[in-house]
């Protein structure tokens, strides 16, 4: 059974359930549970004007897809000078960038062993640092575009699901600290109350500089200042064909054809057959988030008393946070072998959520939904040319920070600036052997990982 993961209808997929489960499932719920993203609450569904108009037959840089990469290349080429415009297949800003947790790592997944291997210690701590970079950057262009996201620094706690995970863990945060300036503090599982309101996890290290923002708030802050700086969206607007002209490219839209000297690819998760070379290099998997009714505000300083993010050091990784107001949590994660629809994952997710704050059985879910995000083969977010057009993709679910940074960096390059350069610049993006895009080995490898997380959590237990 397929699902699309970003039905917005209530129709449900109960039929995998038992009455039992259904019964149990259905106290859950709040009254009018939303499959949208809880970010969207009180943002207009299109805050541009020209989110439905034609697009023009001609224009400079031509962008695919209207997220953090999209915008923030566009950001670039229109205050340069160059008629931008941005087309999505659906509503501006209907992807991943509506979606997310709102939390901002250094977002490299590689450690600086593992790249160094491959590239060199020099190469690799110079990608390292670009999550480091973008981390910073992101910050500087909120307060520039003055975005009202609630953009803070409030840390992260990274959580260790097991004791042998933590030992991991506090040994590799020393190594962090010394060769790459990364700050960071060790907690024991006897101090954990001081982070997070839990037994369920065996110590873990905050990472006091990460951060966190309203995804959907900065997303509508960056349509606002593209608009502004002349950039022309245009939704509902799904490219079927991007073919090269002698005098740059002709694409072909459901809403007609129109020239281009420059075109950017910016749809991550969502890449289609638009262009199979990008497909064939981008793994989509689905994330699954829900959002509790409003909770107790002692419940919420008990479990959230630093008000940091959280994430933990399983496989298939659990992240939380506390809503901005303080009033919700948001818990998301990877419930299933296959893609699921967000009735089923809503009900795993809350008894996974559960299972970490057993004070929370009882309350009710809002919001559930979903999102695609894209891996690579190498677990590196890739930036380039090919054939011609410019692309940027592959966040592997770090993105807010990198596919923004990476936007900005991509709309430097089609202008030939000397800044676009990154240290991503030169890396090959891989592929696999008869690989089409479609991820048929997901499922036993979600289930494996799945199950080697549970295990290593029991032996500790
Ligand atoms: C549930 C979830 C939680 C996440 N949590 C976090 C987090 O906490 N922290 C973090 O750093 N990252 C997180 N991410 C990842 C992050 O949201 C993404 O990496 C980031 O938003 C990618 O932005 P983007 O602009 O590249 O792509 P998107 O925002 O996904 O935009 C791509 C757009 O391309 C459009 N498109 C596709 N094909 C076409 C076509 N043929 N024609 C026209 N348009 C097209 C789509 O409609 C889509 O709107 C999460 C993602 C999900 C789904």
């Amino acid at each position: 059974m397929e699902f699309n993961l970003n039905q917005r209808s209530n129709a449900g997929a109960w039929g995998s359930f038992s009455f039992r489960e259904k019964i149990q499932m259905e106290s859950i719920w709040a009254e009018n549970w939303s499959r949208n993203s809880y970010w969207l609450e009180g943002i207009a569904k299109s805050p541009s004007p020209q989110g439905a108009a034609l697009p023009p037959s001609s224009t400079d840089v031509l962008i695919v897809g209207s997220g953090y990469t999209g915008l923030n290349a566009a950001l670039e080429t229109a205050r340069a000078g160059r008629s931008t415009l941005v087309v999505d297949a659906t509503d501006p800003g209907w992807g991943c960038s509506t979606r997310n947790g709102g939390q901002i790592s250094t977002s490299i997944k590689p450690s600086l062993e593992k790249l160094s291997l491959k590239y060199g210690h020099a190469k690799a701590l110079a990608i390292r640092n670009e999550g480091k970079n973008a981390l910073d950057w992101i910050e500087d262009r909120v307060k520039a575009e003055k975005i009202d996201c609630h953009f803070q620094r409030c840390g992260r706690f990274h959580a260790a699901h097991s004791a042998q995970t933590f030992e991991t863990l506090a040994r590799e945060a020393e190594q962090l600290s010394k060769v790459e300036n990364i700050p960071s503090d060790i907690i024991p599982k006897d101090k954990q109350h001081s982070e997070l309101g839990t037994d369920f996890y065996h110590g873990g290290v905050v990472f006091s500089h990460h951060a966190s923002l309203n995804p959907a708030r900065y997303h509508h802050g960056l349509m606002q200042s593209a608009e502004k700086a002349g950039v022309t969206i245009c939704g509902n607007c799904p490219v079927t064909r991007i073919e090269r002209t002698s005098s740059g490219f002709m694409v072909e839209t459901s809403k007609g054809q129109i020239s281009a000297r420059d075109v950017i690819v910016a749809t991550n998760g969502y890449t289609s057959g638009v262009s199979s070379w990008l497909k064939r290099r981008i793994i989509p998997i689905g994330s699954y988030i829900i959002a509790t009714e409003p909770l107790p505000q002692d419940l919420m300083d008990k479990l959230f008393p630093r008000n940091r993010v959280i994430s933990d050091t399983r496989k298939v990784v659990y992240y939380f946070r506390p809503s901005p107001d303080r009033t919700r949590i948001l818990f998301g994660g990877r419930v299933s072998a296959d893609e699921t629809d967000t009735s089923v994952s809503g009900p795993r997710l809350y008894d996974d959520m559960c299972r970490i704050f057993p004070e929370l059985r009882g309350h009710k879910i809002t919001h559930s939904w979903a999102g695609t995000v894209a891996y690579s083969f190498d677990e590196l977010p890739h930036i380039g040319i090919n054939d011609g057009v410019y692309y940027a993709m592959g966040y592997c679910g770090t993105g807010v920070s990198l596919s923004s940074y990476l936007g900005m960096r991509l709309g430097q390059k089609v202008l030939g600036k000397k800044e676009g350069a990154t240290a991503f610049d030169d890396l090959s993006f891989p592929t696999r052997p008869l690989y089409t895009g479609k991820p048929w080995f997901l499922p036993p490898m979600v289930a494996w990982y799945r199950w080697r997380d549970r295990a290593q959590s029991k032996r500790s237990a």
